[in-house]
C-alpha cells in the first residue's frame, strides 16, 4: 500500500509468497540446491533447485509440463514452479530421484513417510519410486502363506494406523494384493485396539475398514473352525489301521480341545479364536512335540502335514472373510456394498 519503511524483502526472493517472516526451513534442503540447477521448485518457504533434465528422465509428468513451457515467474534466470506438495515430502522425493540410495524404501523412513513417497510416485508418474515401494509392501504384506510365515514376526510389529495405511493405499493405488493380509493383521493382532484407536480419528475409510474388520472377525473364526476340522478329521475320524499312533494323537487333540473350549480364564477361547496361521496357535504344541507326548515323530509329522494343508487351504479362502479375493483367483472382489 505505502512505500514508507524500509523494505524486509529478502533480496533474490520473488514475491511468490507474501510473507517476510522468517523462512524457516531445514538446513538439510541445501542439499537439493543446485548452482547449475536449471529449475526452482517452490513448495512454500522453501525451494529446490535442481535440474530438468534429471526430474524429466524419471518423471512423465514433469516432461510433460517443460515440453509446454515452463512458468512465467523467474528467479536468477531461472523458471520457478510452484508446488503445492507439502515441503519435506517433495523434499525426499526429489532426493529420492537424485540419490536413491540415500532413501532407504522400507519403514526405517516411517511408514507414513513410505506412503506419502507413494503418493508423489503416483502423482508425478515416477515409476522407479512407485515400483521400489509397492515391491516392498508387497513382501512385506504377502500373498502367500509361506511369506506369510516368513514376515509374521514385522507383520505383527505392525501398529494399527501403520495397518490402515496400508490398507488404504492398497485400494488408493492399485495394490489390492495387500489388503487381505494386512486386514488380517489388523483383526488378529488388533482387533480390541481398533475402535479404541478410531475414537476421534478422522482417517478416511475408517467405517469401511472397522466394518470389514468386523465381519471379517466372525467369519475367521468360522474358517478357523473349518480349518480344525479340517486337519482333525483325518486323525479323529480316520480308521485306517496302518496310523501307528492315532489313538495317542486322538487323545492330544482332545486335551487341546476340552482346555480350549472350557477355559474359563476368557483368555484363550475356541470360539474367539482366529489364530489360524500364526506360529504359535492352537497345534504348535503337537507340531513341535513336547516331551510328555506320547505321539511319535513320524505320526507328528504326518500330523503337521495334515495342519499345514488345512491351513494353506485356509489361506486360499482369508480374502473371502473380507468379501475379497487373492488377485490371481479370478475377478477382483474390490467393491463391496
Ligand atoms: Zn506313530
Amino acid at each position: 500500500m505505502s512505500d514508507s519503511g524500509p523494505s524486509t524483502v529478502p533480496h533474490k526472493r520473488p514475491r511468490l509468497d507474501d510473507s517476510n517472516g522468517p523462512c524457516e526451513v531445514p538446513e538439510y534442503y541445501k542439499d537439493l540446491w543446485f548452482e547449475d540447477g536449471s529449475v526452482i521448485f517452490k513448495c512454500g518457504a522453501a525451494s529446490f533447485r535442481v535440474h530438468r533434465s534429471v526430474v524429466c528422465v524419471h518423471s512423465q509428468v514433469f516432461r510433460d509440463m517443460f515440453s509446454v513451457g515452463t512458468s512465467d515467474t523467474m528467479q536468477d534466470d531461472v523458471p520457478v514452479v510452484e508446488i503445492t506438495d507439502p515441503a519435506e515430502k517433495f523434499f525426499l522425493f526429489l532426493k529420492k530421484m537424485y540419490f536413491s540410495h540415500a532413501v532407504q524404501i522400507d519403514v526405517s523412513i516411517g511408514f507414513s513417510i513410505l506412503i506419502d513417497l507413494l503418493e508423489l510416485a503416483t502423482k508425478y508418474m515416477v515409476d522407479f519410486i512407485r515400483q521400489e515401494i509397492i515391491d516392498y509392501l508387497h513382501s512385506i504384506l504377502p500373498c502367500t502363506l509361506s511369506d506369510y510365515e516368513h514376515q509374521h514376526d514385522f507383520i505383527s510389529g505392525l501398529n494399527v494406523p501403520e495397518l490402515i495405511m496400508a490398507i488404504r493405499a492398497g485400494w488408493k493405488y492399485g495394490i489390492e494384493s495387500i489388503v487381505p493380509t494386512a486386514l488380517y493383521a489388523l483383526c488378529v493382532h488388533h482387533y480390541g485396539d481398533i475402535t479404541l484407536w478410531s475414537e476421534g480419528s478422522d482417517v478416511p475409510d475408517l467405517v469401511r475398514i472397522i466394518a470389514l474388520c468386523a465381519l471379517g472377525y466372525q467369519n475367521l473364526q468360522g474358517l478357523k473352525r473349518v480349518t480344525d476340522k479340517r486337519a482333525w478329521s483325518q486323525a479323529v475320524y480316520k480308521t485306517d489301521s496302518k496310523f501307528h499312533c492315532q489313538e495317542d494323537l486322538r487323545s492330544e487333540l482332545i486335551i487341546i480341545m476340552t482346555h480350549s473350549i472350557e477355559d474359563e480364564s476368557g483368555v484363550y477361547k475356541y470360539w474367539e479364536d482366529i489364530h489360524i496361521f500364526e506360529p504359535e496357535g492352537f497345534y504348535s504344541g503337537i507340531a513341535k512335540g513336547s516331551p510328555q507326548m506320547r505321539v511319535c515323530d513320524k505320526c507328528r509329522e504326518r500330523w503337521k502335514r495334515w495342519e499345514k494343508t488345512a491351513r494353506e487351504d485356509a489361506w486360499s479362502k482369508m480374502p473371502e472373510c473380507f468379501g475379497l479375493t487373492w488377485p490371481d483367483a479370478g475377478s477382483s472382489g474390490e467393491e463391496i456394498s
